[in-house]
C-alpha cells in the first residue's frame, strides 16, 4: 500500500478510524490526514536506552528494568490503595509504587523483569519512581526508541496516534512543498517527507534537529509571509479616520489620575483615530501597569464618535471581567456593552447577535466568539485584542475584516526587543507603559521546598486576617497526572485547614455560568481563597488579593510564573507570591531564584532568554501558547532574518513558493492555539 492517499483526503481512509474516532479526531482539530500528520507530539519519551539504577539523578526521567523482589498492598487516604514494589537491577534496589491502582498488583510477578519509565526522586538515597508506566522487559508494549507523545482527547489514546501516523506515513504521499525548491536547497532544508518522519518518530538526536530546523524555517516563513499578504490585503486605502469626539468626561470619573505612560498611550491613540490611515498599534506594559483604562479610554472615544467598539481576550474569564468593569463605567454615559462568548444560549446568542448588527450595542466584549462568520458590526471603529500573545496573527486580522475600515489596537505585557517587535508584529507602531501606577509595592516572592510549606500558608492565614484575599495556584485538575498537585486535592486541604474561610474552586471543566458567578463572588469579596488551575493566568484583576501560592511551580516557566504573580500587587497593599517547589532539578531551582530576584517583565523574560536554552529534545517541543511562541522566536533569531529574507523575496520576486498554500493556512487557523511547532 503505496502513495494511495493524498494529504486533504479526509483521515477515515485509515484503518481503525471509525465514526466514533473521526469525531473525536475533529474536536483536536482533525480532518483531514494532513491534519493527522500536522498533529505533532509535544514531547517525546527518550526510551532508546535502560539506564542503571545506579546512575539516576533525582527529578529525572528515566527508563530503568530490574527484577521484581518485593510487591505489597496497604491503603492510604480515605479508603485508597498503595502499591509498592521493590526491583532490583544489579547495580541496586529502587522503589515503584502505584496510587489508586490496586488493579495493577495481579499484572506483576515476583522473580519477572520489568522496565520502568518515569520519574526518579531520590531521598536520602532511596530512589523511587511513583505511577511510572511498567511493562515486561522485551515483551511487544515494551517499546524502545525516542517516543512520541501526543495531545490526546477522551477517546483517543496515544497509541492510537502512533498507529494512524504510522500508517498515514506509509499509505500517503507527503512530498508536496509550498517552498520554492530554489529555497529549499538554499538553506538546505531537509525535505518534507523527512521531516514528518523524524518529528513523529525521531531516528536519532541528529534526524530530529534537521527536521526541527525546517519546521522552525517553514512556520516562520509562514508568518512572515502572512503579515505581509495580510497588510497588501488590509491597507487598502480607506479612510478609517474619526471624528475627534472628547474623552475628558470618561478620564475625569476615574477614581485615580492616569501615570505618564497610560497618558502618553492615550494620546497617541487619540492621534491614530483620528487620522485617515488605520490604525495598527502595540500597547506594552508589564502585568499590573494598567493597560485596560488605555482600551476603554479608545473604546470611548470611538463610541462618541458614533462606531462600535470590539475587545477581544483570550479566556472567557477574562471576557467576563472586562465586561463586567466595562458595561458598569460606560452605562452612566448612555453606552451599551454586550458580551459574547461561547458559554452562552442559542437564544441569548441571536438577540446580542442582532444587537451588534443594527447597532444598538455599542461595544463588544467577548472571546474569539466574536470572529465567528456570523458575527456582522453596524459600523466597527476599533477592535482592541487584549493580551495579544495569547492569539495568533490570524484571529487579530480576522477580526480587523469586519469592519471596512477598522482601527486595529493589540495589548501585551510580553516584552520583546523593539527591533525584533518590527520582525514579529509587522509594521505595527508601538506605545509602551513603562511605569506602575505609582502607589504599588514590590510584589514579595519567597520559594519553599515541600517540608517549608506550610510557610506559605501561615502567611496566607495572616493575609486573610487582615481582610484581603488569596490564589492558590496548581498545575492539574484532578490527580491522574503522575507526581503532579492537582486543585481538587488542595481544596479539600485547605477546606480542612481554613474552616473559618469562604474557599471555592475553579478551573477550566466548570462550566461558563459558574466560572462566572465564582470570579464575581471573589471580586465581590464574598470568597477568600480561590483555588485554581492556570485559567486564571492572564489578566484577572481583584484588588484586594495581595497572596498568590503557585504549587507545583517547578511546572511552570518564567513568563507563566510572572504572569501568575501579577494577579496579586494591584493596589497599595504590599502583596506576596509563594513558590512551592517540588522538584530539585536544576532548572527549576534557576527558575525559582530567578522570580524571588527579578521583579519586573522585562528582565524574567531576558533570564528566560538565558535559562531556556537551546531546545533539547526532551523539552516540550509544540510550546502551546504565543507567549512562548514570542520568546522562541528571539531565540530563533537567525532563522527569523533567514525567513524576512526570503519572505522578501517571494513577495518581489514569486518564484515557485505557493502563496494558495499560505492564504488557505491563513484562513484555517481560527484555532485558539495556533501556535505549532515553536
Ligand atoms: P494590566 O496592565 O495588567 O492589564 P489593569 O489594566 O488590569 O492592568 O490594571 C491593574 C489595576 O490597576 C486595576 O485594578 C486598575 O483599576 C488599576 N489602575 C490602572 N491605572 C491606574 C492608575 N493610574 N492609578 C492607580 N490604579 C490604576
Ligand atoms: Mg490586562
Amino acid at each position: 500500500m503505496t502513495n494511495e492517499i493524498f494529504l486533504k483526503d479526509s483521515v477515515n481512509l485509515i484503518k481503525g478510524i471509525g465514526s466514533k474516532k473521526l469525531l473525536y479526531l475533529e474536536k483536536l482539530g482533525i480532518v483531514t490526514i494532513e491534519d493527522l500528520l500536522n498533529h505533532f507530539p509535544y514531547k517525546y519519551k527518550d526510551k532508546r536506552n535502560v539506564v542503571f539504577s545506579g546512575k539516576l539523578i533525582d527529578g529525572g526521567k528515566y527508563l530503568v528494568s530490574g527484577r521484581l523482589i518485593k510487591i505489597s498492598t496497604r491503603s492510604y487516604g480515605s479508603g485508597r490503595t498503595l502499591v509498592e514494589c521493590i526491583l532490583d537491577d544489579d547495580a541496586g534496589k529502587f522503589g515503584v509504587s502505584f496510587f489508586n491502582m490496586p488493579y495493577i498488583k495481579q499484572t506483576l510477578s515476583i522473580g519477572k523483569k520489568y522496565s520502568v519509565y518515569g520519574t526518579v526522586r531520590i531521598r536520602n538515597g532511596y530512589k523511587q519512581f511513583s505511577n511510572p508506566e511498567i511493562s515486561e522487559f522485551n515483551s511487544s508494549k515494551d517499546t524502545r526508541g525516542i517516543l512520541p507523545v501526543y495531545k490526546c482527547t477522551s477517546g483517543i489514546t496515544n497509541n492510537d496516534f502512533s498507529k494512524w501516523v504510522k500508517t498515514a506515513l506509509e499509505a500517503s504521499d507527503v512530498s508536496y512543498d509550498w517552498i520554492d525548491s530554489n529555497i529549499v536547497n538554499e538553506e538546505q532544508l531537509c525535505d518534507r517527507e523527512f521531516v514528518y518522519r523524524n518529528i513523529h518518530f525521531p531516528e536519532s538526536e541528529s534526524h530530529y534537529k534537521a527536521a526541527r530546523y525546517r519546521m522552525i524555517f517553514e512556520e516562520l516563513l509562514m508568518y512572515q509571509l502572512e503579515i505581509r499578504l495580510n497588510v497588501k490585503d488590509i491597507n487598502k486605502n480607506v479612510d478609517a479616520g474619526i471624528e475627534d469626539a472628547d474623552i475628558n468626561d470618561y478620564i475625569e470619573k476615574l477614581p485615580f489620575s492616569l501615570t505618564e505612560g497610560q497618558r502618553k498611550c492615550i494620546k497617541e491613540i487619540e492621534h491614530d483615530l483620528v487620522s485617515p490611515k488605520p490604525m495598527n498599534r502595540l500597547i506594552q506594559g508589564d502585568v499590573g501597569c494598567g493597560k485596560t483604562v488605555v482600551a476603554e479610554a479608545a473604546m470611548f472615544k470611538c463610541v462618541k464618535a458614533g462606531y462600535q467598539a470590539a475587545m477581544m481576550a483570550p479566556t472567557e474569564i477574562l471576557a467576563r471581567q472586562h465586561f463586567e468593569k466595562i458595561s458598569e463605567e460606560f452605562a452612566p454615559f448612555g453606552i451599551k456593552t454586550v458580551l459574547l462568548v461561547s458559554g452562552i444560549s442559542k437564544k441569548e446568542r441571536q438577540d446580542i447577535l442582532n444587537e451588534i448588527k443594527t447597532g444598538s450595542a455599542d461595544v463588544v466584549v467577548g472571546t474569539h466568539a466574536i470572529i465567528q462568520e456570523d458575527v456582522e458590526f453596524a459600523n466597527l471603529g476599533i477592535v482592541i485584542t487584549d493580551e495579544q500573545h495569547r492569539f495568533g496573527v490570524n484571529q487579530r486580522k480576522s477580526l480587523a475584516h469586519k469592519g471596512a475600515s477598522v482601527n486595529v489596537c493589540v495589548m501585551s505585557a510580553t516584552p520583546i526587543p523593539r527591533t525584533l517587535a518590527a520582525t514579529v508584529y509587522g509594521d505595527m507602531d508601538f506605545s509602551v507603559i513603562p511605569e506602575k501606577p505609582s502607589n504599588r509595592k514590590e510584589i514579595i516572592t519567597k520559594a519553599v521546598y515541600p517540608e517549608s510549606r506550610d510557610r506559605a500558608y501561615i502567611a496566607v492565614l495572616n493575609e486573610l486576617k487582615a481582610g484581603h484575599q488569596a490564589y492558590v495556584v496548581a498545575p492539574s485538575i484532578d490527580s491522574d497526572d503522575d507526581n503532579l498537585t492537582s486543585v481538587e486535592q488542595l481544596y479539600s486541604e485547605l477546606s480542612e485547614k481554613f474552616k473559618d474561610y469562604n474557599i471555592a474552586l475553579i478551573h477550566g471543566r466548570l462550566d461558563a455560568e459558574t466560572k462566572g458567578r465564582i470570579m464575581n463572588d471573589f471580586l465581590n469579596g464574598k470568597i477568600d481563597i480561590l483555588v485554581s488551575t492556570t485559567v486564571i493566568e492572564v489578566g484577572i484583576d481583584v484588588p484586594d488579593a495581595t497572596i498568590i501560592v503557585l504549587e507545583n511551580s517547578d511546572r511552570y516557566g518564567l513568563a507563566q510564573m510572572h504572569q501568575l504573580r501579577g494577579r496579586v500587587g494591584r493596589s497599595d497593599f504590599q502583596s506576596y507570591c509563594y513558590l512551592v517547589n517540588y522538584s530539585n532539578s536544576e532548572s527549576a531551582v534557576e527558575r525559582a531564584k530567578a522570580m524571588v530576584n527579578l521583579s519586573s517583565g522585562f528582565d524574567i523574560s531576558e533570564e528566560d532568554f538565558l535559562l531556556r536554552g537551546p531546545g533539547d529534545i526532551s523539552g516540550t517541543m509544540q510550546s502551546g501558547n504565543y507567549q512562548s511562541h514570542i520568546i522562541d522566536l528571539c531565540k530563533y533569531k537567525d532563522i527569523l532574518d533567514k525567513a524576512v529574507f526570503w519572505a522578501d523575496e517571494i513577495m518581489k520576486s514569486g518564484g515557485k513558493t505557493d502563496l494558495t498554500y499560505v492564504r488557505n493556512h491563513m484562513l484555517n487557523n481560527y484555532a485558539e492555539d495556533n501556535s505549532n511547532i515553536i
